[in-house]
């Protein structure tokens, strides 16, 4: 069981205000992504949830008891860190059996939590190599058997694939997303890529300068941000904001439209905007175009529109995915 409560956790580096205060209710079972900017908290509010750091201020409820207090082995958590940490000079058995054996366990429970880690994340064919013999994704795959193995009230992952290639991140992507399915075990993963946020998270916590700016389900968010700044964070390309006439016209401060949320026509449209750079993925094409009187916009095309430099053409908002936002960049409903 793994119910992890937060209530007004506050933290201070000297004079650093770093979390200010952070009230927060992850499930039993849940996948939760902690997303933000570099440098907004997600580790320090991880490391607090861990225990790595002391709480200046607040409680941490794991299944009801306040941990604020108990050192890290105390609450039943495993963390899996981006570095890995794994021991060169070990085998694979041996870097996954190392806690089970300072813990006192005997062989035959070792061994026998051991192989059916290694099973679930295909490492039994690797168990007598050492982590230099291994790729990336495998030694993550290491790292991770090592937390499985102590059968944690909840894992937490420090942007554990920030060190792979992008193809394994999404491979990887899919196997934590496949262990959580199997396991579930609550896992509270930090992050700064919205991707990772979006495709793995049940919920997801954005997070600015320590701050919630909103929780809720990828979704949720992608369709309903609470903010300009949850509006912008969530979605790639982002989420274009328009003010001026435009704005006025929606009776707002500004609007905000995702790229794939606009019509384009060389004939006629809402707005007049001049493409500057056609990008051609293949599947889709990311119109990067200055619009008359509003500046740069992204638009998100079809992957055989045939459009470049200097081409005229006409952009056209869908009337109900128009965001609204006031003077302080808050949600205004409707459209
Ligand atoms: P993130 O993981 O979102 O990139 P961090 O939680 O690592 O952000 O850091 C949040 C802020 O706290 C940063 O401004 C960072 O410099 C500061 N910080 C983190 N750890 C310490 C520390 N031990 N001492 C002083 N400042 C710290
Ligand atoms: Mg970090």
């Amino acid at each position: 069981m793994g119910a992890i409560r937060l209530e007004k956790v506050k933290k201070t580096f000297g004079t650093l205000d770093v979390i200010p205060g952070v009230d927060l209710d992850i499930n039993d079972g849940e996948f939760v992504v902690f997303v933000g900017p570099s440098g907004c908290g997600k580790s320090t509010l991880l490391r607090l949830i861990a225990g790595l750091e002391d709480v200046t201020d607040g409680k941490i409820l794991i299944n009801g008891t306040d941990v604020a207090n108990e050192a890290p082995a105390k609450r039943g958590l495993s963390m899996v860190f981006q570095s890995y940490a794994l021991y060169p000079h070990m085998t694979v058995y041996n870097n996954i059996a190392f806690g089970l054996k300072m813990a006192g366990e005997s062989k035959d429970v070792i061994d026998e939590k051991v192989q059916s880690a290694a099973k679930i994340l295909n490492l039994t064919d690797y168990l007598e190599r050492r982590p230099g013999a291994l790729s990336g994704g495998q030694r993550q795959r290491v790292a991770i058997g090592r937390a499985i193995v102590r059968n944690p009230a909840a894992f937490l992952f420090d942007e554990p694939l920030s060190n792979l290639d992008a193809a394994l991140r999404v491979n990887m992507r899919l196997e934590i997303t496949g262990l959580h399915q199997e396991l579930k075990t609550t896992m509270i993963y930090v992050t700064h890529d919205q991707v990772e946020a979006m495709t793995m998270a049940d919920k997801i916590v954005v997070l600015q300068a320590g701050r919630v700016e909103q929780v809720g389900k990828p979704m949720d968010l992608y369709s309903n941000p609470a903010n300009k700044f949850v509006a912008g964070f969530i979605g790639s390309p982002k989420m274009n904001f328009l003010g001026g006439d435009i704005a006025a016209k929606h009776d707002c401060h500004e609007i905000g439209v995702r790229p794939e949320h606009l019509a384009v026509s060389t004939e006629s449209g809402e707005i007049a905007a001049t493409v500057k750079i056609a990008e051609h993925l293949g599947a889709e094409t990311y119109l990067h175009v200055e619009a008359d009187g509003l500046g740069p916009m992204t638009v998100r095309a079809t992957g055989e529109v045939d459009l470049g430099e200097n081409d005229r053409i006409f952009l056209t908002p869908e009337q109900d995915r128009i965001h609204r936002f006031d003077q302080h960049g808050l949600t205004l409903s409707g459209a």
